[in-house]
């Protein structure tokens, strides 16, 4: 307010300057004289006309601004929500990895891209056994810590999704076949030192089986992905918590 009322006395001034410059100015020029009440309305006019004017200016200037400052808020308000929502779209509620149909859109993005890399298919050994020994709630947990497991050994451009129940999938990008045995290995043992434990305090220790497959460029990841999980089958039929490529 303290803003407006000031514009407004600047422009009553400077109005007033105005009307007294023209009024020296020309009058003298037309044989008149600036003096007494043309001297007074030279300077009471301006300031009259230039007052409510200005206020009415100035005030809705001043109610634009904010208009557009709140616009401005509620729209980067929106592109937050909206990337908020682009991203739980995308990820599995109790992992935060990412759900199936983005690991597999991604997936094919990374063949498309003409990338090579590993492949692993991951399975919770026993895990049913988890839940019924435990209770739903323990198994959750298990799944919650064995999804940030991961994550935590996954490089950026690598993709960590959960497939579905407690059935994961990792493309180690660009990897080469070592790489990916050497990272399958840790990821097992990573699994294996997990510290869970039920209320009752009682360690529960967790076994994961891992299939992989490395990938070609131009991979077809259908058949990569069957190719894993025949390979995680192997794992199984082996005895569990191994890693069959
Ligand atoms: P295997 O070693 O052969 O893989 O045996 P398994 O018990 O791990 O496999 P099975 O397919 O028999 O059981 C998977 C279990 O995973 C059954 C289901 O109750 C449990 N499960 C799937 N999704 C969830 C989930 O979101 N939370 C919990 N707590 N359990 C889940
Ligand atoms: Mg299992
Ligand atoms: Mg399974």
């Amino acid at each position: 307010m303290y803003k407006i009322l000031g514009k407004t006395l600047a422009v009553a001034v400077l109005s007033m300057l105005a009307s007294l410059l023209i009024s020296f100015a020309f009058v003298p020029l037309m044989g008149g004289k600036v003096a007494g009440a043309g001297l007074v309305m030279t300077i009471v006019c301006p300031i009259v006309i230039s007052i409510p004017a200005s206020l009415v200016h100035f005030y809705r200037g001043e109610k634009l601004r904010s208009t557009n400052a709140a616009l401005a808020a509620a729209k980067d308000e929106l592109s937050a929500a909206y990337a908020r929502l682009q991203h739980q779209a995308q990820r599995d509620a109790l992992t935060g990895l990412l759900n199936r149909a983005t690991f597999l859109a991604e997936l094919e993005g990374r063949s498309d891209a003409g990338m090579h890399g590993g492949l692993l298919f991951l399975d919770i050994d026993h895990f049913k056994s988890v839940n019924d020994r435990f209770g739903h709630a323990v198994g959750d947990e298990a799944l919650a810590r064995v999804g940030a497991v991961f994550s935590e050994l996954a490089l950026e451009d690598d993709l960590v999704g959960r497939l579905g129940g407690e059935e994961f999938a990792i493309f180690l990008n660009a990897a080469s076949p070592e790489r990916m045995l050497d990272h399958s290995q840790i990821v097992r043992e990573a699994v294996e030192a997990i510290d869970l434990t039920a209320p009752s305090g009682q360690r529960i220790p967790l076994g994961i089986s891992i299939g992989a497959f490395h990938c070609a460029p131009r991979f077809n990841p259908a058949e990569a992905l069957a190719a894993s999980d025949r390979n995680l089958y192997r794992a199984k039929s082996a005895g569990r918590n191994m890693v069959v490529a």
